[in-house]
């Protein structure tokens, strides 16, 4: 097989790859490509509106006014073009954020000569590259195994079989086998549930498994619409409709009254399609592709859209503790065996540090006693700590005194690095990683799992057939396997006393914040037969074990996650802690924290407790129970994936929204059935990847805080979006209507009604669509998830802003038509209304607090863009040629002036109110609510 691909166990060669990916092309399955651009700039020209537009300009040009008709064509033009860039763009940036999320694979390949094994993107993986795998990975392509060690993946995806089924690497006999009989391949996009081991990959992409079923490719439909999207397509589905309305009875008005067909169809179209909000969707798209693309710089990719808008409903914080709210940097503190405890000095992963007893340097007799637990802390270890190269990085605590520029670094899992690191620091003559795996050599690994919480390894120890199982893992699991201790005069059965004082030990341990081991052992005969399955392995050799010692380490919280959380407190979500290790270790970091004040958990202890609840009696609330108890517990410790999944459940059945964090192969369902499930990036596997709605890339719980403000920012700007669209578009609607009714004259013209819907609802709403976030956006209260955007508040100001600037744009048409003729009126009611709602715009960007709160240097481009065009606005009234393709008069100074002063008249008093009451907002309402 290997062969046949002209491979090589060993990898492929990174040059040879890269001819491969080149020749036979991504291992990707093929995917509806999103619209290109001229798809889009076509799709904006479906609109029934602008084809009206398009037919009436031309009819007008047959009859004679074709500057007007050239006019409004370039125009209708332009707002396409700035249309489908806005798409384009929001369509653009979604496919590569996609990009940063997708999956990932380990392959073997040969870089220059040195084997390595190196993670790829999984569409750079080519068939004749030799994969290797390990719980928690996604199958990258189709591949037949040739290394095994309890290897087993899940294929529901294919076969619908739950149930993981076991790899080996022996040639199949019955050539026709099913694909679910087929044990030596394991398929794309399946995942390894337990166990390891390699296979060559013999298809990609659409040759794969998956590639040939057709309805899987569908699944890919992360880029519908989010629920909010939909419902703002359905709100302005409405508006379309109320604006048509308004204008067909105004048409008809206007015939009655006797006004030419023509110029009459022409001014309803246009009203019509200024009326129209029609860039909204686009808008809202960009506003969320552009919170997607902020959160992705504070480390979290966005894999769902809806998790966007969902992040900022976001009522509890589900999280891990370690490495999420610790650094994941484990240090061992206290070794204790045989009756002696020692203290062990030095931070990081470095050599350097004594072991001390009772205040003194150990002699060599403390350390020799200390042996038996040494061989665990080597033996059952697969972490390895590394000289690096300092980049600079940001880990602050790395060891010192290696050198400058130079670091200890903990590869691999980090609780059993700083096993490594203590059993390093013990100095003990002829017992290392090298010496135990040369003198005996590893026979069965069964590996960490986050619900077994404990990992052993059985190695060949002493004479032929005879072996020595050695676990390390969670001191009350470990010590129930136990029935012999090792004491300083040797082997014992264990008696009630022993187990008294272990459990003392772990205890006052665990006070003091430290995450406990037990390492235990036991020698047996390897007899014939040993069972090949994981689980059978697991209930073989764990058992009869002889306990050996206990190990304290210390994970340092995180100083951002501190901050981090008193954010969340004044932004009313609740951050609920969940963990595999003890309640009194959960506690002890719990406290340092601030999640719960001193003390509070103490009183309680273990049992059902008012802010603590253990694993076990998870298990044994009923659903009911468990959703009572839901909404006080702060700490969960102890807990299973499973319990996880039904934390996540209870609390959203109590109406939270939350969001869960996971990074093993067990906690996929948690992720999936939380509102937002977050992945980790570093320490999660591939299948919570994929699992998740977000990734955190740094596993920082900071970075989830600031996810979760950038959505609430992102839903911030749509509403002050949609305000202005619709506020300043009603404006022009009553305006019309008014004169209308009134048996005006038009105080609009069909191109001056085009050139406000240009310049005012294009540059000036996307800038405000991509508004930095406000700084008090975490001091509210999350928005229920089913509050509507066009809440009451919403409602009444828009109303307003409508009402004043109609108001205002009347009075200076009256003045004119007073005072001047018609033309003048026109003119002064255009440059009115446009610089009114340019100005608006300015103001729209908070509903509570006055401009010159806001702090103008927090968006320097909307001032920006306001002036650039209140300018384009002058050079209109004062340029001969401009005015008359625009049908008006040129202005003087003075009345530039003047209707500027007026213009700002809406701005003003809006500004004043909020200075006055901050009312008709969301806080304002979201606070009376409470
Ligand atoms: P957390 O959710 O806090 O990361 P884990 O599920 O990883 O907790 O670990 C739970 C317990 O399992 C720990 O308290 C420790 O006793 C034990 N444990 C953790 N990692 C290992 C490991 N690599 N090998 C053996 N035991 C471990
Ligand atoms: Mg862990």
């Amino acid at each position: 097989m290997i062969g046949r691909l002209s491979s090589d166990s060993g990898g492929l060669a990174s040059e040879d790859a890269a001819a491969r990916l080149a020749r036979n092309g991504p291992n990707e399955l093929i995917t509806r490509a999103g619209p290109g651009i001229w798809v889009l700039v076509g799709s904006q020209f479906r609109s029934v509106l602008v084809l009206l537009l398009l037919v009436s300009a031309a009819v007008s040009a047959v009859l004679g006014d074709w500057i007007d008709s050239a006019a409004i064509a370039t125009i209708v033009m332009l707002n396409a073009g700035i249309g489908a860039y806005q798409e384009y763009s929001a369509e653009k940036s979604i496919a590569a954020l996609r990009q940063m999320s997708s999956p990932r694979a380990k392959v073997r390949r040969v870089i220059n000569g040195q084997r390595t094994v190196v993670v790829v993107d999984a569409a750079h993986v080519v068939a004749g590259d030799v994969l290797t795998l390990e719980a928690g990975d996604l199958v990258a392509a189709d591949a037949r195994v040739i290394s095994a060690a309890s290897l087993s993946c899940i294929e529901k995806t294919l076969t619908g079989e739950s149930e993981p089924s076991e790899k080996q690497t022996l040639e199949l006999t019955d050539v026709d086998a099913t694909l679910a009989c087929r044990t030596n391949m394991v398929y794309m996009g399946t995942a390894v549930a337990t166990g390891t081991g390699a296979a060559v990959v013999v298809a990609t992409g659409m040759e794969s498994e998956v590639g040939g079923i057709a309805g899987l490719i569908a699944e890919s439909g992360r880029n519908k619409s989010t629920p909010l999207q939909d419902r703002i397509s359905a709100v302005s589905g409405l508006l379309v409709k109320a604006s048509l309305a308004i204008v067909a009875v105004m048409f008809a008005i206007g015939l009655l009254r006797g006004q030419p067909l023509l110029e009459l169809f022409l001014t309803a179209v246009s009203l019509a399609v200024a009326a129209v909000p029609e860039g909204l969707p686009a808008v809202v798209t960009v506003s969320m592709a552009l919170g997607v693309r902020r959160m992705a710089r504070r480390r979290a990719l966005i894999r769902r859209m809806p998790a966007v808008e969902t992040l900022g409903c976001t009522s509890v914080i589900c999280t891990d503790k370690t490495g999420t709210l610790t650094a994941g940097q484990m240090t061992a503190r206290v070794l204790w065996s045989r009756g002696v405890a020692v203290d062990v000095r030095g931070e990081g992963y470095g050599p350097e540090g004594d072991v001390m007893v009772q205040g003194r340097a150990a002699d060599e007799a403390d350390r020799e006693q200390l042996r038996p637990l040494a061989e665990n802390l080597f033996g059952c270890n697969n972490a390895a700590v590394i000289l690096r190269e300092d980049d600079g990085g940001t880990k602050g605590d790395k060891s010192e005194g290696v050198g400058p520029g130079v670091a200890w670094d903990a590869v691999g899992d980090p609780t059993e690095a700083a096993m490594l690191v203590a059993g390093v620091k013990l100095r003990l003559t002829a017992i290392d990683r090298e010496s135990i795996d040369r003198l005996h050599p590893k026979v069965y690994e069964l590996p960490f799992d986050s619900d077994r919480k404990r990992s052993s390894v059985v190695r060949s120890w002493g004479e032929p057939g005879a072996a020595r199982v050695q676990c390390n893992g969670a001191p009350g699991g470990v010590l129930s396997l136990c029935d012999h201790v090792l004491r300083p005069e040797g082997l014992r059965p264990m008696g009630q006393a022993d187990r008294d004082q272990i459990l003392a030990t772990n205890s006052e341990l665990a006070g003091r914040g430290l995450r406990v081991l037990a390492c235990a052992r036991r020698d047996m005969q390897l007899a014939t037969g040993a069972p090949r399955s994981l689980s059978d392995q697991i209930e073989w050799f764990e058992k009869e074990l002889v306990f050996v010692g206990l190990v304290g380490m210390y994970d340092p919280p995180r100083a951002e996650a501190k901050k981090a959380i008193v954010q969340c407190q004044e932004a009313g979500i609740r951050v609920v802690m969940i963990t595999g290790d003890q309640p009194r270790t959960a506690v002890a970091i719990a406290e340092d924290l601030g999640l719960i004040a001193p003390g509070a958990a103490q009183q309680s202890q273990v049992g059902l407790s008012r802010v603590v609840l253990a694993g076990a009696e998870v298990v044994k609330l009923s659903d009911a129970e468990l959703e009572a108890e839901v909404g006080r517990i702060v700490v969960y410790a102890r807990v299973t994936a499973a319990d996880k999944l039904r934390i996540v459940r209870s609390l959203r059945a109590s109406g939270a929204v939350v969001a869960m964090t996971g990074d093993g192969v067990n906690d996929a369902p948690a992720l999936r059935g939380a509102d937002v499930g977050v992945a980790m990036g570093r320490s999660g596997t591939e299948v919570a990847r994929q699992a998740a709605d977000m990734i955190v890339t740094d596993d920082n719980f900071a970075s989830i805080v600031s996810a979760v403000e950038q959505g609430r920012g992102v839903y911030d700007n749509i509403r002050k979006t949609m305000l202005f669209l619709l506020g300043t578009n009603g404006a022009e609607l009553l305006l019309m209507a008014v004169c209308m009714v009134a048996g005006l004259p038009a105080p609009l013209l069909p191109v001056q009604l085009l050139w406000i819907n240009l310049v005012t609802d294009g540059l000036p709403a996307l800038v405000l669509a991509a508004d930095p976030v406000a700084h008090d956006v975490m001091r509210r209260r999350p928005r229920a998830k089913a509050a509507r955007i066009m809440d009451r508040p919403f409602l009444i100001a828009m109303g307003v802003t409508s009402l004043l600037t109609a108001a205002v744009a009347m009075a200076a048409y009256m003045y004119g038509i007073m005072y001047g003729d018609e033309k003048t009126a026109r003119t002064f009611a255009f440059a009115t209304l446009v610089v009114s709602q340019l100005l608006l715009s300015l103001g729209c960007r908070s509903e509570t607090r006055p401009l010159w709160r806001l702090g103008v240097r927090s968006n320097l481009m909307l001032p920006g863009v306001v002036l650039g065009t209140i300018l384009l606005q002058l050079c209109v009234h004062r340029s001969e040629t401009l005015a008359g393709i625009m049908k008006t008069t040129t202005l003087g100074w003075g009345q530039c002036a003047a209707l500027f002063a007026l213009a700002a008249v809406p701005l003003l008093v809006l500004e004043v109110r909020k200075a006055i009451r901050p009312g008709w907002s969301i806080l304002h309402v979201s606070k009376l609510r409470r």
